[in-house]
């Protein structure tokens, strides 16, 4: 048996091993801190959701308008230095109606994510987001849809200032 084809036995752990004291455990809490530096492209998308805008960058080359921004085109690999804001409006590529949380629990009513073209940037360019404030099985590819923003008060510069995306 050469390393590729290995075979490692898998042992689960049941419930029960915790539950009899047959597996040792315990808790702690770990006072953890760490910062992400989101570099100058998405550092400029977030300060524009804090302000009600989606950010869009512009390739000098291609003239191709990404979103989220990017700093350097994938197409023609130019620098991109042009920042403008897009419209909160755009129409869905592809969705999921999604019966289990982001925490892997059942749910009766589904969450809905959905990757948005955004009105503004070039064709198929989108973000994904969550849809909102319609039936499940209304939602459609093709879809024109609007975002749902927080109160500016409550905005911190995150895609969850962004509520959902909901009918036009
Ligand atoms: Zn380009």
């Amino acid at each position: 048996m050469n390393a590729k084809n290995r075979y490692y036995p898998i042992n689960s752990l049941p419930e029960s091993a915790f539950q009899d004291g047959s597996i040792l455990f315990s808790f702690d809490t770990f006072n953890t801190r760490y910062a992400w530096d989101c570099g100058v492209a998405i550092g400029e998308y977030l300060a524009g959701l804090r302000e009600g805008k989606i950010i869009g960058s512009t390739c000098p080359k291609c003239h191709r308008t990404m979103v989220p921004p990017r700093l350097f085109c994938e197409w023609c690999y130019q620098p991109v230095h042009h920042f403008l804001p897009l419209l909160d409006t755009g129409t869905i590529l592809t969705f999921s109606l999604c019966y289990v949380s982001w925490d892997v629990q059942r749910i009766t009513e589904p969450e809905i994510p959905a990757v948005i073209a955004i009105d503004g940037a070039s064709k198929n360019h989108g973000i994904l987001h969550k849809i909102g404030e319609i039936e499940p099985e209304k939602v459609h590819i093709g879809m024109r849809v609007r975002a749902l923003w927080k109160a500016p008060e409550d905005r911190t510069g995150d895609i969850t200032d962004i509520l959902y995306f909901k009918p036009e």
